[in-house]
């Protein structure tokens, strides 16, 4: 299936490792063109080395997804580099764990920065230049924690559950605009990543992240194109949540 993406601009939030990048190297496969950001320069350069051995065009931006400049930054990066952004996939590291009433408010405080409005931050960057293109693909990397609630994990319940809203509702208006613009939430379950290790999962059962980011690129694609405002869980069936 050609998924239409060859030549297109994607910007890809914490792409470096684990899903960002499995998500960037899928778009990378298909021909697009990335942004790439991550706090780690040296594991940012790595990504963009082997993308780039490969004939990807790759810029990178070491920045950090939760701050509030970053998004914006991104898309004027695509656009000064490529002229348009097409692609815009929000992601960024999952907040620590953490019982609902044992949270710090500023542990919440950061998790909305990292898991909600970074997310938003990038809608809004990025829409008004796929409106001018009448064409765009936007995901947000979330979690299972989105249909179905951790109680270790209450900063992803809540900053996660709070993006699903405001995404469902801002697709809805995209939708009625006919702005040619998607935007979905794809919420993982468990994939072995450095993350999953760090919460003490040991990769039996986990998905592949490879997979994972095949995924997120054909929700990214032209035939896509009616899949809006969705939350497609990648769990393998563990979340049990209708
Ligand atoms: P990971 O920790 O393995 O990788 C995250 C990548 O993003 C790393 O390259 C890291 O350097 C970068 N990063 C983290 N925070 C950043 C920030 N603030 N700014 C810029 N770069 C940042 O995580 P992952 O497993 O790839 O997970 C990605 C997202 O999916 C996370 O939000 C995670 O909570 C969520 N998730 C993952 C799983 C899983 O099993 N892997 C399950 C459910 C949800």
């Amino acid at each position: 299936m050609d998924l239409g993406v060859s030549g297109k601009v994607a910007v890809v939030m914490a792409g470096s490792r684990g899903l960002g990048r499995a998500v960037a190297d899928s778009l990378a496969t298909e021909g697009a063109h990335l942004v790439l950001c991550a706090r780690g320069e040296a594991s940012l350069e790595s990504a963009a080395a082997s993308f780039r051995d490969r004939g990807t065009e790759v810029v990178t931006v070491v920045a950090d997804a939760a701050d509030p400049h970053t998004p914006e930054r991104l898309v004027e990066v695509a656009v000064h580099h490529f002229g348009s952004v097409d692609i815009a996939v929000a992601n960024a590291g999952g907040p620590p764990p953490g019982r609902a009433l044992e949270l710090t408010e500023g542990q919440i405080a950061d998790a909305l920065q990292a898991n909600l409005l970074a997310s938003m931050r990038l809608v809004g960057a990025a829409v008004p230049h796929m409106r001018r293109r009448a064409w765009g693909r936007i995901c947000c990397i979330t979690s299972y924690t989105v249909v179905q609630a951790v109680p270790t994990l209450a900063l992803s319940n809540l900053a996660r559950t709070g993006l699903w809203a405001w995404v469902k509702t801002a697709a809805h208006d995209l939708a009625a605009e006919g702005s040619g613009i998607t935007l979905n939430l794809v919420c993982p379950g468990r994939h072995a990543t450095e993350r999953m290790v760090a919460l003490g999962g040991d990769g039996a059962g986990a998905g592949d992240p490879a997979d994972f980011g095949k995924v997120v690129a054909f929700l990214c694609s032209s035939p896509a194109g009616f899949v809006n405002g969705a939350a497609l869980v990648v769990d393998g069936g563990d979340t049990l949540a209708l």
